[in-house]
């Protein structure tokens, strides 16, 4: 082998390796994208088993009363629910309000 196509070859190593090294750039940009968001959805998860527990001995106690279901029910339960953190809004219903205050889901209570 002499020393020219020797060369040629180191170069075209150091071409591939430059390629490879970038993949893994873009792989590494991906997981740490995937980790966020798994973070975020455990999150969420965990207040919705949470709101879920809490449902659940609230059926138990409106079963032990046997209540009627009352009118506007259905807005205590968005209320509450905005309250323990999700977003209300057609925007972004059933998501985690990481920003604190949503000037949609207020609209929406206040109407
Ligand atoms: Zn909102």
């Amino acid at each position: 082998m002499d020393k020219k196509e020797l060369f040629l070859q180191i170069e075209q190593m150091e071409e591939r390796l430059g390629s490879t090294l970038a993949d893994l750039g873009s792989l590494k940009k991906q997981l740490v994208l995937l980790m966020e968001e798994n973070h975020r959805l455990t999150n969420e998860n965990q207040q919705f088993r949470k709101l879920l527990k809490k449902d659940a001995s609230n059926e138990a106690k409106h079963q032990e009363g046997k209540e009627t279901p009352v009118i506007g029910e259905g807005y205590d339960n968005l209320a509450r629910l905005y309250y323990e953190g999700f977003h209300i809004c057609n925007i972004y219903y059933g998501h985690l309000r990481n920003e604190g205050d949503c000037l949609f889901c207020l609209s929406f209570l206040n109407k």
